[in-house]
């Protein structure tokens, strides 16, 4: 399996969204799986896995229509210039990707990470990114 993003707009229509996806690839079903869905600023991102044998570059481009915005799984970063290490985004992050150590220094573990993109808003500094 891998993970695939998905941002739906505010305004798009969330009725249709069901906890598996299937969608036609080249004549073949593909079946994918909403393993987490988060409203964030940008609408509601969804991160999805997406059986290995799907050409996932198909798959990015059947869901990057009607505002719509799907790409690969990204990769949390923070700027370590600009983090005061205040733990707010630690409470965010489910997946144990973003953690404080007992001196209350940030741990990143991007093996951990889904780019679900939650943490971004929890920073008060803006130097998170998720890419
Ligand atoms: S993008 Fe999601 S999984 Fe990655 S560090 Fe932020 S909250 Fe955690
Ligand atoms: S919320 Fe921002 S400033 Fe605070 S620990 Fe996390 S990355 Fe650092």
């Amino acid at each position: 399996m891998r993970k695939i993003n998905i941002i739906l707009p505010r305004d798009y229509d969330y009725n249709g969204i069901k906890p598996k996806i299937s969608v036609s690839l080249k004549g073949e079903k593909v079946i994918a799986t909403i393993i987490r869905s988060t409203f964030t600023s940008e609408g509601l991102h969804l991160v999805v896995n997406i059986p290995k044998e799907v050409d996932d570059k198909e798959f990015i481009k059947i869901f990057s229509q009607d505002g719509a915005i799907a790409y690969k799984r990204a990769l949390v970063t923070v700027d370590e210039n600009e983090c005061i290490e205040c733990g707010q985004c630690t409470a965010m992050c489910v997946y144990g990707a973003l953690d404080l150590d007992e001196n209350f220094s940030l741990i990143v573990n991007q093996d951990n990470c889904t780019g679900c993109r939650s943490c971004i808003d929890a920073c008060v500094r803006r130097c998170i990114t998720v890419q």
